[in-house]
């Protein structure tokens, strides 16, 4: 699967919920997402970066391979970090961006059972970040007001846009 860089317009919409239990793609579809993801070294990815309306993401932030359809994020720790964040559909530059530090997501396995993840450091940072995808939101949009236009400058200057 080919992923999509900025200023794609896929990247900027709300992707569907899916219902896994009849989504007969759905194991397909994670397969090669992952394989995408582990292709680009990334860490976490979600569909609309390979272009396909699902709210659906993949993530490995500790040589474990996870899947998650339609992740909600219940609770928002209120402590915040700033961290650099890179994404596969931003390549080229790094992004400051303040995240929750601890989260708590919901959603549903592939086989459709709810479950509930509680999540600190670069896992809920991830999980931020690819349900952020979900919405339409990229690093850009997260990036410090200050620094949005040099970064956006600095992106555009590296992939020759
Ligand atoms: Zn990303």
């Amino acid at each position: 699967m080919e992923v999509l860089h900025h200023p794609s317009p896929v990247l900027r919409s709300r992707a569907r919920e899916i219902d896994p239990s009849v989504d007969d793609d759905l194991r397909e579809l994670i397969r090669a997402m992952a394989t995408t993801m582990y292709d680009e070294n990334g860490i976490g990815l979600a569909a609309p970066q390979v272009g396909v309306d699902k709210r659906v993401i993949v993530f490995d932030v500790d040589d474990n391979l996870a899947a998650l359809c339609n992740p909600v994020i219940t609770e928002l720790g209120e402590e915040v970090v700033v961290e650099e964040e890179g994404c596969l559909s931003v390549p080229g530059i790094m992004v400051p961006v303040e995240r929750a530090r601890r989260v708590v997501c919901s959603g549903q396995t592939i086989e459709g059972r709810e479950i509930m993840i509680e999540a600190e450091d670069l896992l809920a940072r991830v999980l931020q970040h690819e349900i952020d995808h979900l919405d339409g939101i990229i690093i850009l949009d997260r990036a410090p007001a200050e620094k949005r236009k040099e970064l956006i400058k600095a992106y555009n200057e590296a992939n020759r846009l």
